[in-house]
């Protein structure tokens, strides 16, 4: 049974053992929620997340395109793909650079 992590979001169909999936362990979730889109899965168990984002640029009175890349677990419920839309919820820190959780893959 996956517990409720206190988002609106839909919980994984699949159950897994790990203790930093937010709905099978004792990972908490708080803070920020972003959707963003997953270009890299190439490491193990965590994923990058891009999200785009206008930066105003007032000489030119335009905006111009950034991107920034968060590095989010990805718990084995929920196993999210490259190219997958994700919602990615912040949670304590569960390593150096990793400071989100995925929650839900998005679909279209
Ligand atoms: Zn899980």
């Amino acid at each position: 049974m996956a517990q409720n992590i206190g988002l609106n979001v839909q919980a994984p169909k699949e159950e897994c053992k790990d203790v930093n999936c937010p709905f099978h362990g004792t990972l908490p979730v708080r803070g920020q929620v972003i959707t963003g889109k997953v270009v890299s899965d190439k490491m193990m168990g965590t994923v990058v997340v891009a999200r785009d984002y206008l930066h105003y640029v007032r000489k030119y009175n335009r905006y111009e395109k950034r991107i920034s890349k968060i590095h989010a677990h990805n718990p084995p419920c929920i196993q999210a793909k490259v190219g997958d839309l994700v919602k990615i919820a912040e949670c304590r820190p569960l390593s150096k650079s990793t400071t989100y959780v995925v929650v839900e893959v998005e679909q279209p």
